[in-house]
């Protein structure tokens, strides 16, 4: 039997950050499903597939093939044999990933990928559907979030660190239409499981966030 601790929640809620350190500190496997999502994104980007194109979409599932594998404890994500980890963290790359992960071709390829995944090794996961629908067994479910201001904020941040100037409104906006889309689709919307505990990290650092998780996940994992 394997240890499975999901993590859910909107777009900038910290979920990467907190999901990889307590994976690191649990000696579990670090799943990030979003960046599968944003690898298929790419995938229909370069074949020139608008994000409306549900059929052409569908049609085109069959020939793609994402791996996952790791190196030095970093997820790596291969698209048909390519590894394109360094092109998963645009906001464009993470526009179509939302856009697309609508369509139930999508998911069930993925979704597969990840109970996999999850069936043979202890992991953290973190995504949308993560403890409603990917692994609805998981022993220990989080909901992360934070208001739409912290995400936007925290977002801004991280580009001014990297020397990209960005305008703290157009992100706010991006995130509030992110979450929306996330929340209203008609397979897998982004909701809280009934058995996850809440956590609104607006107003706490990683590391007491990181520390609250390991808590539980002491009480949980014998
Ligand atoms: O978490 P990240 O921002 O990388 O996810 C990109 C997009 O992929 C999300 O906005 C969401 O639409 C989609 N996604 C999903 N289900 C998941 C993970 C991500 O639908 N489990």
């Amino acid at each position: 039997m394997s240890y499975n601790l999901a993590i859910d929640g909107p777009a900038g809620a910290g979920k990467s950050t907190i999901a990889k350190k307590v994976a690191k500190k649990l000696s579990f496997i670090y799943v990030d499903t979003g960046a599968m999502y944003r690898a298929m994104g790419i995938f229909f980007c370069d074949l020139n597939i608008g994000s409306d194109e549900e059929e052409k979409i569908s049609e085109a599932c069959s020939k793609v093939e994402i791996q996952i594998a790791y190196e030095n404890g970093e997820q790596q994500v291969f698209l048909n044999g390519v590894n394109v980890t360094g092109r998963l963290r645009t906001e464009e790359a993470g526009n179509m990933a939302s856009s697309i992960s609508i369509y139930p071709e999508v998911r069930k390829k993925l979704v597969e990928l990840q109970k996999n995944m999850a069936a043979s090794d202890n992991v953290v996961m973190d995504g949308r559907d993560i403890g409603t629908a990917v692994l609805p067994s998981a022993q220990l479910k989080i909901y992360l979030t934070a208001s739409t201001h912290v995400r936007a904020l925290r977002r801004w941040n991280e580009l001014n660190a990297k020397g990209i100037e960005s305008n703290l409104d157009a992100i706010e906006a991006d995130i509030a239409d992110r979450d929306y889309r996330d929340m209203h689709r008609e397979i897998s919307p982004l909701c809280q499981a009934e058995d996850a505990v809440f956590l609104d990290t607006s107003d706490m650092t990683i590391d007491q966030v990181t520390d609250k998780i390991l808590e539980l996940a002491a009480e949980r994992f014998h």
